[in-house]
């Protein structure tokens, strides 16, 4: 059996940061990782450009996006935070930049580059890599960990970090066998679920305009004529519904609400517009075209992509001369652009969640430094523990951050 300081299971970004500063602490350290190489996720993250993390510096505002868990967040974060991630990439040769919405990216070069930075960082430090390794299970004795066993061996350490994700995307080897160990020892989990994900509509023609980008839209989620919640910006239709970065934000109230009885969304393709200053610019259009059909009159108004769509959601005649259109015949239009009512049936699936919320409860964990409450020398990481927060490169700081702290407090058995 090999012996070392500190083993951590799992080469994801929270794994590969427990590792090298573990290493950094002069500790012999040794990462497992079932798959050939670490980071498969991080390559296809932010859609293959890494979305490393978010520009609010603040860590009492940066904690508020996670909701009520965001506050046990705040000392990892403090340990390690924003502007620590944007030196740890600029002085390893990859300068990052700040986009729309606050969202970090390399300045240049993509995922792949933030992945290849991530391999250099364990061969700077002297990690030593075991990849195409699925670690099997524990062995215990006086109620801590003595070994973990793998098809290519038996491995003990001091401490080890656990770091295998979640449940989403498992072709990138996420099939949450942390969860079981941990609930297996002991550990309460919060049920996990998807997060971060599309929704399912209960409308005919979304694959007509499959992958069709909607930009500067408002979406509500209604619920009983309430507004659960709205958000601002992109989102496209996809073959069974709808994604994009505002609607996977509101999925978790939709799952959540979906539980209580039938949802809806209510898109506004015209948010810059109320309703009368839209209607008024409707009018204007059946006027300049009042002797041309409906069906050609939408060219100003619409995508060419959603004309048919809005042909067949329309009660009015596509043949019917834009003059003789009636005043209910406008209206009932002009609430197809200001409130197009989206009836969801369901949320996707893990393989198409970003995240998986729940996990390993926080108050199993003592969050001052990673460490398990229930195994002395046990640490955990990442997005297995109960901490998900929206897009933006949130997800990822909470890699950087807990990966920083059990690395560091694995590395002192504190
Ligand atoms: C399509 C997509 C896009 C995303 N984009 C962004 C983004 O732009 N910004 C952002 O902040 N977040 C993004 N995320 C979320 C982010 O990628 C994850 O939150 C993050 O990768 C989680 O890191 P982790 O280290 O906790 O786990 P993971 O990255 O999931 O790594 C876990 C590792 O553990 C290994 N493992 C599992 N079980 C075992 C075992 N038994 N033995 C050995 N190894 C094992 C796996 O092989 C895997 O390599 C995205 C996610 C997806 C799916």
């Amino acid at each position: 059996m090999r012996t070392y300081d500190v083993i951590i299971i799992g080469g994801g970004p929270a794994g590969i940061f427990a590792a090298g500063f573990a290493a950094q602490q002069g500790q012999n350290v040794l990462l497992i990782d079932k798959n050939r190489r670490c980071g498969a996720k991080v390559l296809i993250t932010g859609k293959g450009r890494c979305n490393v993390t978010h520009a609010e510096e603040d860590p009492r505002r940066f904690v508020e996006a996670f909701g009520r868990n965001g506050k046990a967040f705040l000392t990892a974060l403090y340990a390690f935070g924003v502007r620590d991630l944007v030196s740890f990439f600029e002085e390893r040769g990859l300068p990052l930049r700040e986009e729309r919405g606050g969202r970090i990216f390399p300045a240049e070069g993509d995922a792949a580059s933030v992945q290849k930075v991530l391999e250099g960082f364990l061969q700077e430090t002297g990690v030593e890599l075991l990849t195409s390794c699925r670690v099997e299970k524990f062995t215990f004795d006086n109620g801590e960990i003595s070994s973990v066993l793998t098809p290519k061996g038996e491995f003990s350490a001091t401490a080890y970090v656990v770091a295998t994700g979640g449940l989403s995307y498992p072709e990138t080897g996420c099939t949450g066998d942390g969860y079981t160990w941990a609930e297996q020892s002991g550990h309460h989990l919060i049920p996990p679920e998807p997060a971060l994900v599309p929704l399912v509509l209960d409308v005919d023609w979304t694959a007509e305009v499959n992958n069709f980008n909607l930009k500067n839209v408002q979406v509500q989620v209604v619920q009983q004529g309430k507004v659960l919640a709205e958000r601002f910006g992109e989102a496209f239709f996809t073959r069974e519904g709808i994604g994009g970065p505002i609607i996977l934000d509101l999925s978790a109230v939709v799952r959540d609400a979906l539980k209580q009885g039938v949802v809806s969304l209510s898109l506004d393709l015209k948010p810059a517009l109320d309703s009368e200053t839209f209607d008024r610019r409707l009018q204007r259009e059946f006027a300049e075209n009042a002797n041309r059909n409906f069906a050609n009159s939408l060219d100003g108004l619409l995508p060419k992509a959603l004309i048919p769509i809005f042909l067949r959601l329309s009660t009015i005649d596509p043949q019917k001369k834009c003059h003789s259109i009636s005043r209910e015949e406008r209206l009932q239009l002009l609430g197809l652009f200001k409130n197009l009512e989206l009836p969801v049936s369901g949320v996707g699936g893990y393989k198409k969640a970003i995240v998986t919320s729940g996990g390993v409860s926080l108050k199993d964990i003592d969050m001052r430094s990673m460490r398990s409450k229930k195994i002395a020398n046990l640490y955990f990481a990442g997005e297995m523990i109960d901490l998900d927060g929206p897009t933006g490169g949130f997800n990822l700081q909470v890699c950087w951050s807990t990966g920083y702290l059990a690395g560091i407090s694995a590395a002192k058995r504190e």
